[in-house]
Protein backbone atom coordinates (compact mmCIF):
# COMPACT_ATOMS: atom_id res chain seq x y z
CA UNK A 1 0.00 0.00 0.00
CA UNK A 2 1.31 3.56 -1.09
CA UNK A 3 -0.39 6.32 1.09
CA UNK A 4 0.25 10.13 0.20
CA UNK A 5 -0.31 13.21 2.36
CA UNK A 6 -3.23 15.29 0.47
CA UNK A 7 -4.89 18.80 1.79
CA UNK A 8 -8.36 18.62 0.62
CA UNK A 9 -8.94 22.26 1.96
CA UNK A 10 -7.34 24.73 5.06
CA UNK A 11 -7.16 22.04 7.99
CA UNK A 12 -7.80 19.21 5.89
CA UNK A 13 -5.22 17.12 5.24
CA UNK A 14 -5.46 13.57 4.58
CA UNK A 15 -3.66 10.49 4.61
CA UNK A 16 -4.91 8.69 1.40
CA UNK A 17 -3.77 5.54 -0.77
CA UNK A 18 -2.12 6.57 -3.54
CA UNK A 19 -1.23 3.84 -6.64
CA UNK A 20 2.54 4.19 -8.27
CA UNK A 21 3.23 3.08 -11.97
CA UNK A 22 5.93 1.54 -13.28
CA UNK A 23 8.80 3.99 -14.63
CA UNK A 24 8.41 4.63 -18.73
CA UNK A 25 11.10 5.47 -20.74
CA UNK A 26 13.31 8.12 -19.21
CA UNK A 27 11.62 7.76 -16.02
CA UNK A 28 12.15 6.60 -12.63
CA UNK A 29 10.19 5.13 -9.48
CA UNK A 30 11.46 6.56 -6.23
CA UNK A 31 11.12 5.10 -2.62
CA UNK A 32 11.00 8.55 -0.92
CA UNK A 33 12.85 8.51 2.69
CA UNK A 34 12.70 12.13 3.90
CA UNK A 35 10.68 15.38 3.08
CA UNK A 36 10.87 19.04 3.90
CA UNK A 37 7.78 21.03 5.15
CA UNK A 38 8.27 24.24 3.33
CA UNK A 39 6.55 27.57 3.84
CA UNK A 40 4.13 27.22 0.43
CA UNK A 41 3.13 23.62 2.12
CA UNK A 42 1.96 25.56 5.27
CA UNK A 43 0.37 28.05 3.22
CA UNK A 44 -1.89 25.24 1.42
CA UNK A 45 -2.17 23.44 4.63
CA UNK A 46 -3.67 26.52 7.08
CA UNK A 47 -5.26 28.76 4.41
CA UNK A 48 -5.69 26.75 0.99
CA UNK A 49 -2.89 28.78 -0.62
CA UNK A 50 -1.92 31.69 -0.97
CA UNK A 51 -2.05 35.32 -3.16
CA UNK A 52 -4.40 33.85 -5.59
CA UNK A 53 -2.66 30.52 -6.15
CA UNK A 54 -5.44 28.43 -4.77
CA UNK A 55 -5.93 24.61 -3.88
CA UNK A 56 -8.99 23.63 -6.65
CA UNK A 57 -8.69 20.23 -6.15
CA UNK A 58 -7.17 18.04 -3.83
CA UNK A 59 -3.46 18.11 -4.17
CA UNK A 60 -0.42 16.24 -2.44
CA UNK A 61 1.84 18.59 -0.98
CA UNK A 62 5.48 18.73 -0.69
CA UNK A 63 8.28 19.53 -2.74
CA UNK A 64 11.62 19.12 -0.51
CA UNK A 65 12.79 15.61 -0.82
CA UNK A 66 15.00 12.73 -0.99
CA UNK A 67 14.83 8.76 -1.36
CA UNK A 68 16.10 5.84 -3.04
CA UNK A 69 15.75 4.70 -7.02
CA UNK A 70 13.37 1.42 -6.86
CA UNK A 71 12.84 0.93 -10.39
CA UNK A 72 14.69 2.77 -13.40
CA UNK A 73 12.52 3.11 -17.01
CA UNK A 74 13.88 2.08 -20.49
CA UNK A 75 17.24 4.71 -21.51
CA UNK A 76 18.08 5.81 -18.08
CA UNK A 77 22.03 5.71 -17.52
CA UNK A 78 22.09 8.50 -15.06
CA UNK A 79 21.01 6.57 -12.03
CA UNK A 80 20.44 3.19 -11.12
CA UNK A 81 18.15 0.91 -8.14
CA UNK A 82 18.82 1.67 -4.95
CA UNK A 83 20.76 5.10 -5.95
CA UNK A 84 20.19 7.60 -2.83
CA UNK A 85 19.38 10.82 -4.89
CA UNK A 86 17.83 14.33 -3.75
CA UNK A 87 14.82 15.18 -6.02
CA UNK A 88 14.36 18.39 -7.72
CA UNK A 89 10.97 19.48 -8.05
CA UNK A 90 11.26 21.84 -10.82
CA UNK A 91 10.53 20.77 -14.54
CA UNK A 92 11.04 23.75 -17.11
CA UNK A 93 9.09 23.03 -20.28
CA UNK A 94 12.58 23.64 -22.66
CA UNK A 95 11.26 25.36 -25.45
CA UNK A 96 10.18 28.16 -24.06
CA UNK A 97 12.40 31.71 -24.50
CA UNK A 98 13.48 31.38 -21.29
CA UNK A 99 14.26 27.83 -21.42
CA UNK A 100 16.08 28.48 -24.85
CA UNK A 101 18.11 31.14 -23.71
CA UNK A 102 18.77 29.52 -20.04
CA UNK A 103 17.32 31.00 -17.73
CA UNK A 104 14.91 27.64 -16.78
CA UNK A 105 13.85 29.92 -13.19
CA UNK A 106 11.52 32.10 -15.52
CA UNK A 107 9.86 29.12 -17.47
CA UNK A 108 6.87 30.03 -18.62
CA UNK A 109 5.30 26.47 -18.65
CA UNK A 110 6.88 25.70 -15.48
CA UNK A 111 5.99 22.32 -13.76
CA UNK A 112 7.02 22.37 -9.65
CA UNK A 113 5.93 19.26 -8.17
CA UNK A 114 3.58 19.97 -4.80
CA UNK A 115 2.22 23.37 -7.10
CA UNK A 116 -1.38 25.09 -7.55
CA UNK A 117 -0.44 27.29 -9.65
CA UNK A 118 -1.42 24.92 -12.44
CA UNK A 119 -4.87 23.51 -13.15
CA UNK A 120 -4.67 20.50 -12.85
CA UNK A 121 -2.10 21.04 -10.10
CA UNK A 122 0.96 19.62 -9.71
CA UNK A 123 0.70 16.72 -7.61
CA UNK A 124 3.66 17.01 -4.99
CA UNK A 125 5.93 14.70 -3.38
CA UNK A 126 4.77 13.69 0.32
CA UNK A 127 4.21 10.25 -0.62
CA UNK A 128 5.89 6.67 -0.44
CA UNK A 129 6.59 6.39 -3.74
CA UNK A 130 6.88 8.05 -6.87
CA UNK A 131 7.47 8.69 -10.44
CA UNK A 132 9.52 11.20 -11.73
CA UNK A 133 11.69 12.53 -14.74
CA UNK A 134 15.45 10.72 -14.46
CA UNK A 135 16.91 14.32 -15.36
CA UNK A 136 14.88 15.67 -11.72
CA UNK A 137 16.95 12.50 -9.93
CA UNK A 138 20.24 14.02 -8.70
CA UNK A 139 22.52 11.42 -6.74
CA UNK A 140 23.80 12.27 -3.74
CA UNK A 141 26.27 9.85 -3.48
CA UNK A 142 25.79 6.66 -0.57
CA UNK A 143 27.30 8.17 2.49
CA UNK A 144 24.96 10.98 2.70
CA UNK A 145 21.76 10.69 4.89
CA UNK A 146 18.41 10.83 3.41
CA UNK A 147 17.43 13.86 5.56
CA UNK A 148 20.19 15.86 5.00
CA UNK A 149 19.33 15.57 0.84
CA UNK A 150 16.09 16.26 1.78
CA UNK A 151 17.79 20.02 2.57
CA UNK A 152 18.75 20.80 -1.63
CA UNK A 153 16.13 22.33 -2.69
CA UNK A 154 15.95 25.08 0.15
CA UNK A 155 19.70 25.31 -0.12
CA UNK A 156 19.20 25.55 -4.05
CA UNK A 157 17.32 28.63 -3.63
CA UNK A 158 19.85 30.26 -0.67
CA UNK A 159 22.44 29.58 -3.79
CA UNK A 160 20.41 31.06 -6.36
CA UNK A 161 20.59 34.23 -3.63
CA UNK A 162 23.95 34.66 -3.24
CA UNK A 163 24.83 33.96 -6.27
CA UNK A 164 22.61 36.69 -7.27
CA UNK A 165 24.48 39.51 -5.24
CA UNK A 166 27.81 38.94 -6.52
CA UNK A 167 31.29 37.53 -4.94
CA UNK A 168 30.58 37.81 -1.14
CA UNK A 169 34.63 37.80 0.12
CA UNK A 170 35.94 39.49 2.70
CA UNK A 171 32.38 41.47 2.84
CA UNK A 172 30.29 42.28 5.29
CA UNK A 173 26.79 40.57 4.60
CA UNK A 174 23.65 40.74 6.63
CA UNK A 175 20.97 38.35 6.85
CA UNK A 176 17.51 39.94 7.92
CA UNK A 177 14.79 36.66 9.02
CA UNK A 178 16.47 34.03 10.22
CA UNK A 179 13.89 31.02 9.36
CA UNK A 180 15.19 28.11 6.96
CA UNK A 181 15.40 30.11 4.02
CA UNK A 182 17.87 32.62 6.03
CA UNK A 183 19.64 30.10 7.58
CA UNK A 184 20.66 28.15 4.79
CA UNK A 185 21.73 31.41 2.89
CA UNK A 186 24.10 32.57 6.52
CA UNK A 187 25.59 28.78 5.34
CA UNK A 188 25.85 29.64 1.72
CA UNK A 189 26.85 32.92 2.77
CA UNK A 190 29.42 31.74 5.07
CA UNK A 191 30.58 29.43 1.82
CA UNK A 192 30.77 31.61 -0.65
CA UNK A 193 33.64 33.60 1.87
CA UNK A 194 31.54 36.34 3.41
CA UNK A 195 34.14 38.80 6.05
CA UNK A 196 31.44 38.72 8.45
CA UNK A 197 28.00 37.96 8.71
CA UNK A 198 24.88 39.53 10.75
CA UNK A 199 21.77 38.22 11.40
CA UNK A 200 18.38 39.56 12.67
CA UNK A 201 15.31 38.11 13.80
CA UNK A 202 12.26 38.48 16.31
CA UNK A 203 13.02 35.09 17.81
CA UNK A 204 15.78 34.06 19.74
CA UNK A 205 15.85 30.26 19.44
CA UNK A 206 15.74 30.99 15.43
CA UNK A 207 18.52 33.77 16.04
CA UNK A 208 20.74 30.84 18.17
CA UNK A 209 21.01 28.50 15.22
CA UNK A 210 21.84 31.05 12.12
CA UNK A 211 24.54 31.41 15.14
CA UNK A 212 25.15 27.73 14.93
CA UNK A 213 25.58 27.84 10.95
CA UNK A 214 27.93 30.44 10.76
CA UNK A 215 26.60 34.25 11.72
CA UNK A 216 28.88 36.38 13.72
CA UNK A 217 26.39 38.51 15.17
CA UNK A 218 23.24 37.92 15.81
CA UNK A 219 20.57 40.75 16.59
CA UNK A 220 16.68 40.59 17.81
CA UNK A 221 14.80 43.32 16.61
CA UNK A 222 11.93 43.00 18.34
CA UNK A 223 13.58 43.14 21.51
CA UNK A 224 15.46 46.10 20.38
CA UNK A 225 13.85 47.46 17.65
CA UNK A 226 17.12 50.19 17.37
CA UNK A 227 19.31 47.17 17.30
CA UNK A 228 20.53 48.10 13.99
CA UNK A 229 20.42 51.89 14.10
CA UNK A 230 24.31 52.50 14.74
CA UNK A 231 24.84 50.51 11.54
CA UNK A 232 23.38 53.84 9.43
CA UNK A 233 26.84 55.63 10.67
CA UNK A 234 28.97 56.91 7.68
CA UNK A 235 26.39 56.16 4.83
CA UNK A 236 25.86 52.67 6.06
CA UNK A 237 27.77 49.64 7.04
CA UNK A 238 26.95 46.14 5.38
CA UNK A 239 28.24 45.54 1.54
CA UNK A 240 25.41 43.05 0.73
CA UNK A 241 22.24 42.06 2.41
CA UNK A 242 19.75 39.54 2.01
CA UNK A 243 16.31 40.26 2.51
CA UNK A 244 14.58 36.77 3.83
CA UNK A 245 12.11 38.09 5.99
CA UNK A 246 9.29 39.23 3.89
CA UNK A 247 8.34 42.33 6.03
CA UNK A 248 7.82 45.55 3.96
CA UNK A 249 9.04 47.61 6.82
CA UNK A 250 11.99 45.54 7.28
CA UNK A 251 13.00 46.08 3.99
CA UNK A 252 12.64 50.33 4.11
CA UNK A 253 14.86 50.46 6.71
CA UNK A 254 17.70 48.24 4.82
CA UNK A 255 19.02 51.70 2.03
CA UNK A 256 19.90 53.51 5.20
CA UNK A 257 22.23 51.01 6.49
CA UNK A 258 23.75 49.45 3.45
CA UNK A 259 27.17 50.98 2.17
CA UNK A 260 26.98 53.37 -1.23
CA UNK A 261 26.86 50.85 -4.04
CA UNK A 262 25.91 48.09 -2.15
CA UNK A 263 23.77 45.50 -2.97
CA UNK A 264 20.25 44.37 -1.58
CA UNK A 265 19.05 40.99 -2.37
CA UNK A 266 15.13 39.84 -1.74
CA UNK A 267 13.83 36.52 -1.73
CA UNK A 268 11.33 36.69 1.50
CA UNK A 269 8.41 37.84 -1.03
CA UNK A 270 5.61 39.66 1.31
CA UNK A 271 3.73 42.89 1.27
CA UNK A 272 3.97 46.28 0.39
CA UNK A 273 6.83 48.27 1.02
CA UNK A 274 7.58 51.83 1.80
CA UNK A 275 11.05 51.97 0.30
CA UNK A 276 12.74 54.79 0.24
CA UNK A 277 13.80 55.04 -3.33
CA UNK A 278 15.84 58.53 -3.60
CA UNK A 279 18.05 56.52 -1.33
CA UNK A 280 18.52 54.00 -3.54
CA UNK A 281 19.28 56.59 -5.95
CA UNK A 282 21.61 58.74 -4.12
CA UNK A 283 23.27 55.52 -3.07
CA UNK A 284 23.42 53.50 -6.30
CA UNK A 285 21.72 50.25 -4.39
CA UNK A 286 21.51 47.81 -6.08
CA UNK A 287 18.43 45.66 -5.77
CA UNK A 288 17.97 42.30 -6.80
CA UNK A 289 15.02 40.17 -7.10
CA UNK A 290 15.60 36.17 -6.24
CA UNK A 291 13.20 33.71 -7.23
CA UNK A 292 13.72 30.11 -7.60
CA UNK A 293 16.84 28.08 -8.79
CA UNK A 294 18.85 26.40 -11.74
CA UNK A 295 22.01 24.71 -11.74
CA UNK A 296 22.15 25.51 -8.37
CA UNK A 297 20.40 22.19 -7.59
CA UNK A 298 23.29 19.99 -8.80
CA UNK A 299 25.79 22.00 -6.81
CA UNK A 300 23.65 21.92 -3.78
CA UNK A 301 23.58 18.18 -4.04
CA UNK A 302 27.04 18.26 -3.90
CA UNK A 303 27.49 20.66 -1.28
CA UNK A 304 25.67 18.29 1.08
CA UNK A 305 26.89 15.33 -0.02
CA UNK A 306 30.47 16.53 1.05
CA UNK A 307 28.78 17.72 4.00
CA UNK A 308 30.53 21.00 3.08
CA UNK A 309 27.49 22.74 4.62
CA UNK A 310 25.82 20.96 7.34
CA UNK A 311 22.56 21.57 7.47
CA UNK A 312 22.06 19.57 10.47
CA UNK A 313 21.47 22.07 13.35
CA UNK A 314 18.48 23.19 11.16
CA UNK A 315 16.41 20.10 11.59
CA UNK A 316 14.07 20.03 14.08
CA UNK A 317 12.68 16.53 14.34
CA UNK A 318 11.33 13.84 11.83
CA UNK A 319 7.87 12.56 11.89
CA UNK A 320 6.47 9.51 10.35
CA UNK A 321 4.05 10.21 7.38
CA UNK A 322 1.17 9.17 9.30
CA UNK A 323 1.73 11.90 11.78
CA UNK A 324 1.70 14.67 9.21
CA UNK A 325 -0.92 16.98 11.01
CA UNK A 326 1.56 16.96 14.13
CA UNK A 327 4.37 17.77 11.76
CA UNK A 328 2.54 20.59 10.07
CA UNK A 329 1.20 21.87 13.10
CA UNK A 330 4.78 21.79 14.64
CA UNK A 331 6.19 23.70 11.18
CA UNK A 332 3.48 26.52 11.25
CA UNK A 333 5.33 27.29 14.70
CA UNK A 334 8.25 29.25 14.75
CA UNK A 335 8.33 29.43 18.43
CA UNK A 336 9.38 26.18 18.38
CA UNK A 337 10.65 24.54 14.94
CA UNK A 338 12.62 25.15 11.93
CA UNK A 339 12.82 22.59 9.72
CA UNK A 340 10.75 19.79 10.44
CA UNK A 341 10.20 16.62 8.00
CA UNK A 342 8.35 13.63 7.36
CA UNK A 343 9.73 10.82 6.90
CA UNK A 344 8.15 7.65 4.14
CA UNK A 345 8.70 3.87 4.13
CA UNK A 346 9.66 2.92 7.67
ZN1 LIG B 1 10.28 26.88 -20.46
Amino acid sequence: MMRAVVVHAPRDLRIEEITVADPGPGEVRVRLAAGGICGSDLHYYQDGGFGTVRIKEPMIVGHEAAGVVAAVGAGVTSVKVGDKIAINPSKPCGQCHFCRTGEHQHCSDMRFFGSAMRFPHMQGIFRDEMVIDAAQAIPVGQDTPLEEAAFAEPLSVALHAVTQAGSLIGKRVLVTGTGTIGCLVVLAAHHAGAGEITATDISDPALAIAKTVGADRTLNVMSDPQALAAYNADKGYFDVIFECSGNGRVLAGLPDIVKPRGVITLIGIGGESALPVSVLVVKEIALRGSFRFDSEFAWAADLLARRAVDVRPLLTGIFPLERAVEAFDLAGDRSRSMKVQLSFNP
